[in-house]
């Protein structure tokens, strides 16, 4: 993509002296950077490198006509890097011929527009700047669209992902999982005596705890591929691809270690402090194994840790 605020545009000419014309008589845009190709696939490899805000293109190229590059453009669209937004690039067909069958062609072949050579500057300035206009708004459409995406995937409280995100990223890892042979590992924590933390401290300090073992658990991540999201409540879920039993241990007991560091005091809690409890389970992805019965066999550990005592870490065992 361009530079926010800069336009490119790729003229597509295989007469030098009327690219030259062409880039000059656009260069008088000032948010407009012109670049240009003398065939089709020259433009398609500058298309692809450079990812132009709009093309000007005559009809007849050397190598291929217009019809068929701006059909070839448009298929590479469609493999943009967001999978539910085609980032569209106007195409302005020029031809020495006015013919409206050509016309109609080009429109259906994906082109927007389609002006007559000799080209008059005010009309061609004015049609760009027109659709430049519309590709701004584009623009700004694909930024509220990243930023919603990212907001749904987040927790409003914690910022951490939520329980949507965890849904989608442990379907996913499952079968990463499966097709590698490798194990798969998660972890269940749940604040230890939490609604007595409500009580005493009140509810905006218990959010603002919450906060906080959300930032620990976060920050005893060491690999990329490790997600923890809030489950609901006071409870977070962690996925760790790739682990065994003894590696999610090591990982539950670190995160355990740093809530407990976050010396948060809690009259009711053990010692004095904020605390948590965790279920690890481990698996090998198969088609028997369900990610149900991961999740369930974590959650029988976070019931064990915390019938014998709370704030430790318990792996349930399959089989
Ligand atoms: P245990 O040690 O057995 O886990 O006891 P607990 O009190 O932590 O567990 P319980 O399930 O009885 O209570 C969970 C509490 O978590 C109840 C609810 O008020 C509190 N909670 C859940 N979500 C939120 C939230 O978003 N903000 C705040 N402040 N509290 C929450
Ligand atoms: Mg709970
Ligand atoms: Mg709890």
């Amino acid at each position: 993509m361009s530079a926010p605020g800069k336009f490119q545009v790729l003229v597509v000419d295989s007469s030098p002296g009327n690219r030259q014309l062409l880039s000059e008589c656009l260069s008088q845009l000032s948010d407009v950077k012109v670049i240009s190709a003398g065939e089709g696939n020259q433009a398609l490899d500058l298309f692809a490198a450079t990812q132009p805000s709009l093309i000007v293109m005559d009809m007849n190229l050397q190598d291929m006509d217009g019809i068929t590059l701006a059909r070839r453009i448009r298929g590479r669209e469609r493999l943009g890097e967001e999978e539910t937004l085609t980032n569209w690039t106007p195409i302005v067909f020029l031809s020495s011929v006015m013919d409206e069958e050509l016309l109609a062609k080009g429109i259906i072949a994906g082109g927007d527009d389609f002006l007559h050579k000799p080209v008059s500057e005010v009309i061609l300035l004015a049609k760009v700047r027109a659709l430049l206009r519309i590709v701004g708004m584009q623009r700004d459409i694909h930024a509220a669209h990243r930023k919603l995406k990212e907001i749904s995937t987040l927790d409003g409280l914690t910022s951490i992902p939520n329980r949507r995100h965890f849904d989608d990223t442990f379907a996913t890892e499952w079968k990463r999982c499966l097709r590698a042979g490798a194990p798969l590992s998660v972890v269940l924590t749940d604040i230890d005596f939490f609604k007595q933390f409500n009580d005493i401290y009140g509810h905006q300090a218990g959010d603002a705890c919450l906060k906080a073992v959300a930032g620990s658990l976060n920050e005893s991540l060491f690999r990329v591929e490790d997600t923890v999201a809030r489950y609901g409540g006071e409870e977070f879920v962690t996925i760790l691809p790739g682990t065994d039993a003894r590696g999610a241990i090591a990982v539950a007991e670190r995160m355990r270690r740093s809530t407990r560091e976050l010396c948060i005091p809690h009259e009711k809690g053990i010692d004095g402090l904020v605390s948590c409890s965790f279920g690890v389970s481990c698996i090998h992805p198969s088609a028997e194994a369900t990610p149900q019965k991961l999740l369930h066999h974590a959650d029988q550990g976070l019931y064990s840790a915390k019938r014998s005592g709370r704030n430790r870490v318990v792996l349930t065992q399959h089989g």
